[in-house]
């Protein structure tokens, strides 16, 4: 019966393996589920309803045949169309990729269907990950499973929403600026980005290669403890990868905040709404009386955050996007000559944004402006890594919000670029420090509409970004558990 089918992947996991309920069970409910609402809802680009079939069947034959199909066994989930999927189109939402087919999968990909996990769709982004609203996207916008009047946030905005829809118990988003951690806030899920280096990017279609790292939506902090653990560890194919063993992050999620030092930022840039602040205030109470110590840091470099980003994410860019010329990946528009044919083939397939995000990398990275806009911009990213590194000198984690508001209407920023920059303002620092930050679901704000409390720790100190989040996630249970008694 489908009410017996757990939502969180821990549990599905142990179902299947135990043999309680099988994978094919677990995922036509999910399918049931796409069925019923993705028509307004949007998450996906492409289903994979056969394919997902097939292997949910190989799964529930490993279990049969008494093998171990692994820690994700019969997980559904769902990954976001940038991630490299070998013979499956992967579309970043842009038409220039065309039907383009990877003739290999991401190593995040294959080491989830290693681990028993079952993959049930590529789903929407803002094109190619260009956004904070996921209606940058070539197919049209994904929305808010809370409210379909409103944006699940972006750029990763179809995995939060399919995950905060019930469609997968578990999906991956990758962020640059705040890609996941914002689009996790706004669609109350948890959501990670690990340390840069943490997880490999290999067959993630590149945006910013120096601010791009991979990481889960789930339900809870366990289930993203778990996904990331099976997704971790170094990868000789991307050479940023860090050569350290997988995340060892579940262990640590009952330590409890007792002598945990929490940063609270004095001089963090304004913008959060009351609700969300008022939720953040709570969060600081919650950990103070689960035993942390409060502490006050400045990080004087973080409200440069988000101008250093837009010069260097654009630089980037400018550069990883040169590839789609119309000769080697998807679409071509015809003309009478080769340069002719890269104009008119850029220019069809690319949307706005991304025709903005190339023209300003490729502006701070000429002749005469590269050292005023470019290396500038680089200086003030080692002053925020800097101004960090100070701060954790007398803090294990920091909480900040993960999106200055909750989930805005449809329409409310899209033409104003400006506005939607600003969705990313206390994300954006950790890209540019390569410190792991993740948000957590942490009650509700203005409309009833979930709120996201961010966690940020230092480089490989993911571990304990996750033992504070553990205790956020048990306080907002104990207060549920509250007002049902
Ligand atoms: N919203 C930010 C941007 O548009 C961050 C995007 C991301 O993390 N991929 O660049």
């Amino acid at each position: 019966m489908s009410n017996e089918i757990p939502e969180q992947a821990t549990m599905i996991a142990e179902a299947v393996r135990f043999g309680t309920v099988s994978a094919s069970q677990v995922l036509e409910e999910h399918l049931a589920r796409i069925d019923t609402r993705e028509a307004e809802i949007h998450a996906f680009n492409l289903v994979l309803a056969d394919e997902a079939r097939e292997r949910a069947a190989e799964i529930d034959s490993i279990v049969a045949e008494g093998r171990d199909p692994g820690p994700l066994a019969g997980v559904p989930v769902a990954l976001k169309d940038n991630l490299c999927t070998r013979g499956i189109p992967t579309t970043c939402s842009s038409k220039i990729l065309g039907d383009w087919k990877p003739p290999y999968d991401a190593t995040v990909v294959k080491r989830l269907s290693e681990a028993g996990a079952v993959a049930v769709g590529k789903t929407n982004l803002d094109e190619f990950a260009m956004g904070s609203s996921t209606e940058n996207s070539a197919f049209g916008p994904t929305r808010n499973p809370h409210d379909t009047t409103r944006v699940p946030g972006g750029s990763s905005g179809g995995s939060a929403a399919a995950v905060a829809a019930g469609f997968a118990a578990i999906s991956l988003g990758s962020d640059t600026g705040g890609s996941i951690r914002q689009p996790a806030a706004l669609c109350g899920t948890v959501g990670v980005k690990p340390t840069y280096g943490a997880v490999s990017r290999l067959g993630l279609i590149a945006f910013g290669s120096s601010l791009d790292q991979i990481g889960p939506f789930t339900h809870t902090v366990d289930d993203a403890a778990l996904t990331l653990e099976a997704i971790s560890g170094h990868d000789p194919a991307d050479s940023t990868s860090i050569e350290r063993p997988p995340l060892d992050l579940r262990s640590k999620l009952m330590m409890g905040a007792a002598g945990l030092r929490v940063g609270r930022v004095t001089d963090l840039p304004a913008g959060a709404s009351p609700d969300v602040q008022q939720r953040l205030d709570e969060a600081f109470d919650a950990l103070a009386a689960a035993g942390a110590e409060i502490v006050d840091v400045e990080v004087p470099a973080f409200g440069y955050g988000l101008t250093a980003y837009y010069l260097i994410a654009p630089a980037e860019a400018s550069s990883n996007l040169a590839r789609f010329d119309g000769v080697r990946f998807g679409a071509r528009t015809s003309a009478p000559d080769t340069n002719q044919m890269y104009m008119a083939t850029r220019t069809d397939g690319f949307g706005a944004e991304v025709k903005r995000r190339i023209m300003l990398g490729t502006y701070a990275l000429s002749a005469g402006y590269q050292e005023a806009y470019y290396g500038r911009a680089q200086k003030v990213r080692r002053l925020i890594a800097n101004d960090f590194a100070a701060a954790y000198a007398n803090v294990d984690v920091i909480l900040t919000p993960a999106s200055p508001t909750v989930a805005f209407e449809v329409g409310d920023k899209a033409s104003d670029p400006l506005a939607m920059y600003l969705c990313d303002t206390y994300t954006i620092p950790s890209n540019l420090s390569g410190d792991p930050g993740m948000s957590v679901p942490f009650g509700t704000g203005d409309h009833g509409l979930p709120v996201g409390v961010q966690v940020l720790a230092p480089a490989l100190q993911d571990h304990t970004m996750f033992r504070a989040a553990a205790e956020l996630e048990r306080y907002v249970q104990s207060q549920q558990e509250g007002a049902l008694a």
